[in-house]
């Protein structure tokens, strides 16, 4: 009887707060990296979005990073995510992001979902979120990733190239992988008065970000700079 007494005073008086306050360490950690990578790589780049820069402070990037890169989850970099693509670097998802001039309660619709983390940033503006993944794995893991951390975000596996007709017309549209011209599906889904953002050049190399918008008499483009993304696939994977 003593030996138990012993053993649950132990386990429940030394062993149990002691994990669970490292956990609570653990997350303050990340809170404070979150903090710091919005002061020292997103406000002093420029972006100035007070909306924006506040998701970017609340959203848990390390939940969107594998388990075995979670300490590198707020460094100034894109990040492997499996299946050869990448979680984007996180000043260019504040750029992408501002650059669709959000206010809340926009239809957005983003091709590839990838972690999910610019999802979740969309939904945290207060965005209804629209997503197309095209590796079914990964599609699958965002969607249950989103799902516990209560972000509401549709996700659907299929080729986004083709947009998402069910839902359109959309108030705007970020394309996170690279193409070689604007896909005409996604520029007849978006309204007139949309915004759409997307990597456009060759695979595998340096492309330019275009902030594409449409208007009544066709569509402006404005160049945002270089960029580097995974290439948009034609490839429906199964895996
Ligand atoms: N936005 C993501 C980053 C995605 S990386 C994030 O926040 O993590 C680009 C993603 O586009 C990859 O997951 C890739 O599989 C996906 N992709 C490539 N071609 C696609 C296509 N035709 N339709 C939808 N997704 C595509």
């Amino acid at each position: 009887m003593k030996r138990v007494i012993i053993f649950f005073y132990i386990f429940t008086v030394i062993v149990f707060p002691g994990f669970s306050s490292f956990a609570l360490v653990q997350e303050n950690a990340f809170e404070r990296a979150r903090h710091t990578m919005v002061t020292e790589q997103i406000e002093r780049r420029g972006i100035t979005d007070a909306r924006l820069l506040e998701a970017l402070r609340t959203v848990p990037r390390e939940e969107f990073v594998p388990e075995n890169l979670r300490e590198w989850a707020y460094a100034d970099t894109p990040l492997p995510i499996g299946y050869g693509q990448t979680i984007s670097q996180p000043y260019i998802v504040a750029l992408m992001t501002e650059k669709l001039a959000l206010q809340g309660g926009e239809k957005v619709l983003e091709v590839g979902t990838g972690s999910g983390y610019q999802a979740a940033i969309l939904h945290a503006l207060g965005c209804t979120v629209y997503t197309v993944e095209i590796i079914k794995r990964l599609a699958q893991l965002a969607e249950g990733k989103l799902k516990t951390l209560g972000y509401t975000v549709t996700v659907r596996w299929g080729d986004g190239y083709f947009g998402w007709e069910e839902y359109a017309p959309f108030d705007a549209i970020i394309v996170t992988c690279s193409v070689d011209h604007i896909p005409p599906p996604l520029l007849a889904q978006l309204k007139v008065g949309g915004r759409m953002v997307l990597p456009v050049g060759p695979p595998w190399s340096i492309q330019s970000l275009w902030l594409v918008k449409k208007t009544e008499e066709g569509i402006a483009t404005e160049d945002l700079g270089a960029v580097q993304f995974v290439p948009l696939t034609r490839n429906v994977r199964e895996e």
